[in-house]
């Protein structure tokens, strides 16, 4: 029986790893850190308590695609909008500052609009055109080093 390098308390000791320092600790805060198998002292530690974040995300890109789509009805949302406004094609037209054949296109679907249109026209007509889509990404190893909200990203309508 000797001292806890850790709360002081007399107990049967077990060497751990606590935030990469190595320790001889009481059973009950084992759990704060990794148990040292002292029977293989030559292998490196391989599993931290913590990492830096830099380490954890070496491709950053897997974790950015695309969350909001155009809805696949878009023509009819624009159209229905705008009707519900009181509005022509021409009225619609001149409050965007797009030309009238931009408008038709785009509510007979031959026109894919660019994003600062589609906003433009979420702003204006006060409808959503974009869905947002859920994605769940979990790496591999996750279960190893506990989850963290950059694994997983929800998005849900509001
Ligand atoms: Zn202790």
């Amino acid at each position: 029986m000797s001292d806890c390098e850790r709360c002081g308390r007399k107990a049967r000791l077990q060497l751990v790893e606590i935030e990469g320092a190595r320790m001889y600790v009481c059973p009950d805060c084992t759990r704060f850190g990794n148990l040292v198998k002292v029977d293989q002292p030559s292998s490196p530690p391989t599993t931290m308590v913590t990492r830096p974040r830099t380490e954890r995300t070496p491709k950053p890109d897997a974790l950015t695609k695309r969350t909001r789509e155009l809805a696949e009805d878009y023509p009819r949302r624009i159209q229905r909008a705008r009707e519900k406004k009181g509005w022509s094609r021409e009225d619609l037209g001149r409050k965007l500052n797009e030309r009238v054949s931009i408008i038709t296109k785009l509510e007979n679907g031959e026109m894919h609009p660019p994003d600062s249109l589609i906003k433009k026209l979420e702003r204006t007509l006060e409808v959503k055109l974009m869905e947002d889509v859920e994605e769940v990404h979990v790496t591999a190893d996750a279960g190893s080093r506990g989850m963290t909200l950059a694994d997983f990203i929800v998005y849900k309508d509001r």
